[in-house]
């Protein structure tokens, strides 16, 4: 049936669009754009009035855990939270249980996600078998398979000549390298940014350094190999000081940060809360500041979750040996809302620009447009809907959430991937 988007603010910077319009969706594509349209029969109207229609948002950064881990998270259940949270494609991270490092890997990834999904799922191979670093995955096979981009992440290829090489071969197949910039043995064993905190906390810590000299060190084997490099889940103002130097030198690096990178700082941590245990660790202030900043300026290209979903029994552990992450899926764009644009920080161009346009631009996802002809996804937010984080709220397997107890504003009210509507009045009714 075709579906008009009636009487919202259609934003959408690739096409110079900010204003009141009408989007009409026939099949899986859009029809037209504008005002006073002629509608089809049967055409189903969606009021969107005081709300936002953007191009579909995409995280490019997620972990669905399946296969291995189906407790926390499938691809069923990370795509329907993926669509409560405003998204129509997510990239599933490749550590999963077996890694994803293989043609047939991707080829289960999607087609699960064909089977089960809720929105659409780009792999993300693993760079080296296993994702231990020390043997190039199949990355031909994978791209052939579908896979959209590599990447060891949980980890970083601790040996720079295993990253020259896997950035060499990466480029002949004109792939980008997702990088997590971890130097292993400067954290040792650390949990929590290393500094004051972690000293009044009695936790070990995980010096920025540690981040800060792999992002230097993958910057220029990308700059040696001419390989695109994206770097994950920035977290430290010096690492944007690096990514500023590199992109003024003109090397084809692209970074994201997380939600909680930019709207969390160390401080939270005395409440020894489990579910703020992240890798890379919540920062000081001023990284924190330096990261909206490098946002807002464009340094950092785009939003990514870095959705980590972990079982109950797992994060109830003590602080050391709990695991890393945090889910977010179905938080960033509130997040986004309350802390952004409802401070005048950010417009919602830009909005659309960050979750939706450069992340696609960073691992050369196709390009989705509020424009005739183009494939019809689409987020609409409700920027004043009012909305408290529960254990009930997620429609994730896991609840392990940084910002549970949170009341925010803004929420996606209305998904559309392909043509299908798959959040309607902000809830999931795929
Ligand atoms: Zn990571």
């Amino acid at each position: 049936m075709p579906l008009l988007l009636k009487g919202g603010r259609v934003v959408d910077p690739q096409v110079g669009l900010d204003g009141t319009a009408d989007v009409l969706v026939a099949g899986d594509r859009i029809e037209a754009v504008g005002v006073d349209l002629e509608l089809p029969k049967d055409t189903e109207v969606i009021e969107c009035a005081e709300k936002v229609v953007m191009p579909g948002l995409v995280d490019v950064h997620a972990h669905l855990r399946e296969p291995g881990r189906e407790d926390e998270e499938t691809i069923a259940s990370g795509t329907r939270a993926a669509a409560h949270g405003g998204f129509t494609a997510v990239c599933a991270m490749p550590n999963t249980s077996p890694v994803c490092d293989t043609g047939s890997a991707v080829r289960f990834v999607i087609e699960r996600a064909e089977e089960t999904g809720a929105v659409r799922v780009h792999p993300v191979g693993a760079l080296t078998q296993g994702q231990r670093g020390e043997a190039l995955s199949e990355i031909g096979d994978m791209v052939a398979e579908g896979a959209v981009a590599f990447s060891d992440d949980g980890r970083d290829v601790q040996d720079a000549g295993m990253m020259r090489r896997v950035m060499e071969y990466a480029k002949a197949f004109g792939a980008t390298v997702i990088a997590h910039c971890e130097d292993e043995p400067l954290v040792g064993p650390g949990v929590v940014n290393e500094g004051a905190i972690s000293t009044r906390l009695g936790l070990p810590g995980w010096p920025a350094a540690a981040e800060e000299t792999m992002v230097a060190r993958n910057i220029r084997i990308a700059e040696l190999t001419g390989c695109r490099l994206h770097l994950a889940h920035l977290s430290t103002a010096g690492s944007v000081e690096l990514v500023r130097r590199a992109k003024e030198r003109g090397i084809v690096v692209t970074a994201e940060v997380t939600p909680h990178h930019l709207f969390l700082d160390e401080g939270a941590l005395v409440s020894y809360d489990t579910n703020l245990k992240m890798n890379p660790p919540l920062r000081t202030v001023e990284d924190r500041k330096a990261l909206v900043d490098g946002l807002l300026e464009g340094i950092i290209d785009c939003i990514a979750t870095d959705h980590a979903p972990h079982a109950p029994h797992e994060k109830e552990l003590e602080f050391e040996v709990a695991p890393f992450g945090t889910t977010g899926l179905e938080t960033a764009v509130s997040l986004v809302v309350t802390h952004l644009v409802a401070e005048g920080m950010m417009e919602w161009k830009h909005v659309a620009r960050v979750m939706a346009v450069a992340p696609r631009r960073c691992l050369n996802l196709p390009e989705v447009r509020l424009e005739q002809g183009h494939v019809a996804d689409i987020t609409v937010v409700d920027p004043e809907a009012r909305v408290e984080i529960t254990p009930e709220w997620f429609y994730s397997n896991s609840r392990n959430c940084a910002f549970v107890g949170s009341k925010l504003l803004g929420k996606a009210s209305e998904v559309v991937v392909a043509g299908r509507c798959v959040v309607r009045n902000g809830r999931v009714i795929v």
